[in-house]
């Protein structure tokens, strides 16, 4: 599909190495010819695609000594004709460079516009495009795994054999619909029913990996819980690696809850160090204990602290009470105080002094939050996509359902609904607003 030319720096703002600015449409290489010189002037007219020259590349007010690359359509990341220029990675170079792009008929790309426009010339699907946003945005090596098996179109792989079985599934309906013939339709009906309730199961065991695929995303919710000064803000600042948390021997020095994130084995762990949870007569930290509630009811593990030193007394058997309906952690700190680990229940003894046990801890928190999943498989980590495998999901259920009391048409309606519903992941059946709201996501540059 031709389009006009769209120019964009693709490289992070600031100061770098290298900076890249990229332009796609209908005739970039034009646009080279007029401000690239190639070292070796005979180049000049035979333009390779694919091949990097070294040259000047005239801004108008400067010249730039750099590299120029040309993709040439339909193989190149939009599906049109691309070229790259990359100059130094001075800012005011790279918008030079940039501006004298626009100069020369080039208007600046919004948003995601370089992935819009392969997602529109067929390049890849929509919930590919997705994971290349989750590839830049990604927070932990996991996620950036999930965001490339994603942009891999694993998920669009698995979308689109399900919505081949049921394109299959609506051609007989019609040929049954088209020649009704009631015994034979009454069979039909049995196997549909069979072939639907397989479909089931597939679509259930895709749902089934968001629950990791979210661990993924959002990252695994931790929640340090305590009686005060048991150690829990020392323990979140040695998890840390820096000072996050204040630390002070006066008991309900946290009033609000402090976040960290960390990343063990390539997973992110947004860590809560919670408010003591005690009864207090201040009305500021009482707000904090509540939100300290509601974070230890949210959270996918708890680590409840004790102080080895003191021992524990009721007030921490009251927390620890709090915690049943979750994978618990139950630390022993202030180890470094005593040499006795040998009569305590916990899973860990740790020193937010010495760092002792805060090793095992971390071996803890992966087990227990994130588990032994594969990560090979955990490509379901929008909740877009898993919200229309859920919709998806309740059709199918309507169309089974449906066999043997409603007429097979009226079960087609409800496949068609499935089949729909998947197209909004793959993007057949997405709507402009989703499509926009999508690449409004992405930087400028991609
Ligand atoms: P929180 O109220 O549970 O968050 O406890 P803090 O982290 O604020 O610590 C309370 C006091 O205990 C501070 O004086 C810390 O320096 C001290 N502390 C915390 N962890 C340890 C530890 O492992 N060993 C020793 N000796 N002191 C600790």
């Amino acid at each position: 599909m031709a389009e006009e030319n769209i120019s964009a720096i693709a490289t992070a703002p600031g100061k770098g190495g290298v900076a890249i600015i990229r332009i796609s449409g209908t005739n970039p290489l034009a646009i080279a010819e007029k401000m690239f010189t190639p070292l070796s002037k005979t180049e000049v007219c035979n333009f390779q695609p694919y091949r990097m020259y070294a040259g000047n590349i005239d801004a108008g007010s400067f010249t730039d000594f750099g590299l120029c690359v040309y993709f040439k359509a339909p193989a190149s990341y939009t599906g049109e004709d691309i070229v790259e220029f990359h100059c130094h990675g001075g800012e005011t170079v790279a918008r030079g460079i940039l501006k004298q792009t626009f100069r020369l008929g080039a208007r600046s790309a919004t948003r995601g516009e370089f992935t819009k426009r392969a997602f529109l010339n067929g390049k890849l699907s929509l919930a590919s495009a997705e994971g290349v946003a989750d590839m830049i945005n990604g927070e932990s090596e996991a996620e950036v795994k999930a965001g490339y098996l994603l942009y891999n179109e694993k998920l669009t792989k698995q979308v689109r054999a399900l919505q081949d079985e049921m394109t299959t599934m609506l051609a007989g309906i019609d040929v049954s619909v088209d020649y009704p013939e009631e015994d034979i339709e009454e069979q039909h009906v049995e196997e549909l029913k069979v072939e639907l309730l397989r479909l089931l199961d597939k679509l259930n065991a895709m749902l089934s990996g968001y629950e990791t695929g979210k661990k993924i995303k959002s990252g695994v919710t931790v929640a340090i819980c305590g009686k005060p000064n048991t150690g829990k803000s020392s323990l979140l600042n040695k998890l840390l690696g820096y000072d996050k948390a204040i630390v002070s021997n006066i008991a309900g020095t946290t009033r609000d809850a402090v976040e960290g994130m960390i990343e063990i084995n390539g997973t992110k762990f947004n860590i809560y160090d919670t408010a003591g949870v005690r009864e207090s007569g201040d009305a500021i930290e009482n707000i904090g204990i509540e939100r300290a509630e509601a974070i230890i009811r949210s959270a996918d593990v708890a680590v409840f602290v004790a102080d080895y030193a003191t021992g524990t007394d009721e007030e921490d058997a009251r927390v620890l009470a709090m915690l049943t309906d979750k994978p618990l952690i139950k630390v022993f700190n202030k180890i470094d105080l005593s040499s006795d680990t040998t009569d305590t229940d916990a899973d860990v003894h740790t020193s937010a002094v010495t760092g002792s046990g805060i090793m095992r801890l971390k071996e803890l928190l992966y087990e227990k939050g994130f588990g032994s999943r594969s990560e090979d498989l955990a490509f379901l980590i929008e909740q877009r996509h898993f919200d229309a495998l859920v919709r998806a999901k309740e059709a199918v259920e309507n169309a089974v359902r449906a066999c043997g009391i409603e007429p097979l048409d009226l079960i087609g309606i409800d496949v068609k609904e499935a089949w729909d519903c998947l197209g909004e992941i793959t993007g057949e059946t997405a709507t402009e607003t989703i499509i926009e709201e999508i690449f409004a996501k992405f930087c400028v540059g991609k």
